[in-house]
């Protein structure tokens, strides 16, 4: 069926949709149960829930698709900036869907959420500072997390130190998707998505 179709049938997708738009290359998407992808030649295997073909297919296994397995799908049909080809396309639908998705609840629409993964530490850092943290380190050390890009190191003074094992890029990957996969937990992640996507995207 068409897209348009799809989400007058289950309009509590909408907003999702509506936070994308702008980054879609077509408005012209079809919506396909799961079994039509192995029949067009696609691959899925038994426990693929649901998957996207650029520019415009998207195939799920259960209508209506629940609403962080459409935002992921919907994300890999989505320009990305061209700066940031390199990026895995997992890495853009895994972390940014459960952002997209409290974008659409919160009603934050026409930003940019790919723009997440440029912000400047700088930046970063602005937002940190008024609400009361000085660094991503800092924030790291609050929550009581140790993510991928950072090691633990025990030195003469307490508390151990975190340490960063990568450059910039790759420590922003790890802060965004720590700020995505804590939004239903902390206030303090929606502070910091709101004001980084307000300013800076
Ligand atoms: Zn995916």
């Amino acid at each position: 069926m068409r897209l348009s179709e799809f989400l007058a049938r289950w309009p509590h997708l909408r907003p999702i949709y509506e936070v994308l738009e702008p980054f879609l290359p077509t408005t012209d998407i079809r919506v396909y149960p799961l079994g039509e992808a192995a029949r067009m030649g696609y691959p899925v295997g038994a426990t693929t829930l649901a998957c996207a073909v650029p520019p415009d297919k998207l195939f799920f296994r259960h209508f209506p698709p629940d609403e962080l397995t459409f935002a992921h799908e919907l994300i890999h049909l989505c320009r990305k900036p061209p700066e940031l080809e390199s990026i895995d396309e997992e890495v853009w639908g895994y972390n940014l869907a459960s952002i997209v998705a409290w974008m659409a609840k919160e009603g934050l629409m026409g930003r940019n959420p790919f723009k997440l993964f440029q912000l400047s530490e700088e930046q970063v850092n602005s937002v940190l500072r008024e609400l009361g943290l000085s660094s991503i380190e800092d924030y790291y050390r609050h929550v009581g997390v140790i993510p991928w890009s950072h090691e633990e190191v025990l030195g003469p003074s307490w508390p151990p130190k975190l340490v960063r094992k990568y450059g910039w890029a790759e420590c922003l990957i790890a802060f965004i998707s720590e700020l995505g996969a804590g939004l239903p937990y902390f206030a303090l992640n929606k502070a910091i998505l709101a004001r980084l996507l307000e300013r800076y995207c």
